[in-house]
């Protein structure tokens, strides 16, 4: 079996969640100078979330919260302070501190300075999570518990950059919550290299962890869990076919395009192949990747592609009966697609007929329904 790849002559724009408004500087986390100074600085932005959720923007416009050191409506410098000493060790552990911090990036502008090479303001988000035996508890935290949180519905309407910004936000702070103990050995694990780490924290050289004692890869990692996402159209793109899951039987009818998750030793194209084959039957091994897009529910990262399948009444075969995830897979008109497209005015879902919606601009479905769309017109012009 081969699977052809190439990659998509019309690209799609950035995605949602994709928008990336800093320089990461990964190389300088190690650094514990530039995490204290950076800590410390005046034109340092952090994001506050409480419990794992975002705290909202106290401005007009529909965003998330971004707070300096020495903000009006809540200083943090207090809570600062008192984390400041804890870094790279075990009492940074939320359970013990109450607070999970994560170095994000550099943002352009901004009096920072860094050796005199790295500038920019700052960016950390920092999840709040006291109880009544952390340093950092419910007392010190004023109005942040109080103050309204994000939720999907709320983000999703949020500027691309203030999306992505969140999105950047909560999965490294979701992973720090959820990953408290080593995999090699059952210790404690702490934050390491601001956040973006977790050492194990057995200190009994005669236990032997297989994490710590690794050669390369010695610390926990950020976990990503990439979803591929694959629309599946006729090799001359006048049909698309689309499906609707049983798992969203009770929302508006949807239909959208083959997603699930890539497996160990799995190429992109081998689990699109897979599991276009496992929900519908249907046998497809020309794979092109179009775009990729973060998505923060949990940590995914999801990797959008188109098949391309042979109209010759066998590959193209729609049977559901293998994985039987879905309730129903069609092949839909592209014409009928496209007009429905240029109806569509930016609302959460493209009303398609009168009882079938296709997923709105936000997700990466709509970016590869609206690939091949342009595909199946650029065809129609060159004919
Ligand atoms: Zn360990």
């Amino acid at each position: 079996m081969s699977t052809a790849v190439s990659t998509g002559a019309v690209r799609a724009g950035v995605a949602f969640f994709g928008a990336e408004s800093l320089n990461r500087v990964s190389f300088l986390r190690n650094d514990l100078e530039f995490v204290r100074s950076s800590l410390e600085h005046a034109s340092t932005v952090f994001i506050p979330f409480v419990q794992g959720e975002a705290i909202l923007s106290r401005g007009n416009e529909l965003g998330i919260c971004e707070l300096k050191l020495q903000d009006e409506w809540f200083s943090l410098r207090p809570i600062v302070d008192r984390l400041l000493p804890l870094l790279n060790t075990e009492a940074a552990r939320v359970q013990e501190s109450g607070a999970n911090l994560t170095f994000l990036g550099l943002k352009e502008g901004g009096d920072f300075s860094y050796k005199s090479q790295y500038r920019g303001s700052p960016y950390y988000a920092i999840d709040f999570r006291p109880s009544s035996t952390t340093l950092i508890q419910s007392k010190d935290l004023g109005p942040l518990l109080q103050a309204p949180q994000a939720n999907r519905t709320s983000v999703l309407e949020m500027t691309n950059a203030q999306a992505s910004l969140y999105s950047h936000a909560r999965m490294y702070l979701d992973w720090l919550a959820k990953y408290n103990y080593c995999p090699g050995c059952g210790s404690v694990m702490y934050p390491v290299d601001a956040g973006t780490k977790m050492q194990c924290g057995n200190k009994d050289k005669n236990v032997h962890c297989n994490v710590r004692d690794a050669r390369v890869n010695n610390v926990c990692f950020p976990r990503t869990d990439p979803v591929v996402i694959v629309a599946i159209a006729t090799r001359d793109y006048s049909k698309i076919c689309l499906a609707r899951s049983k798992r969203r039987v009770h929302d508006t009818v949807l239909y959208s395009t083959i997603a699930g998750f890539m497996e160990p030793a799995e190429t992109v194209e081998n689990a699109c192949s897979r599991e276009i084959w496992e929900e519908t039957g249907i046998k497809c091994h020309d794979i092109n990747l179009v775009s990729t897009q973060p998505w923060p529910y949990p940590v995914n990262l999801m990797v959008g592609c188109v098949g391309l399948v042979d109209a010759n009444g066998t590959d193209d075969k729609i049977d559901l009966t293998h994985d039987e995830e879905l309730m129903d897979a069609q092949w839909f008109s592209t014409q009928d697609v496209v007009e429905a497209l240029d109806k569509y005015n930016g609302t959460a879902v493209v009303q398609f007929r009168e009882d079938i919606t296709f997923p709105g601009k936000t997700a990466i479905a709509h970016q590869l329904i609206r690939f091949v769309c342009d595909k199946y017109k650029r065809s129609l012009a060159s004919l």
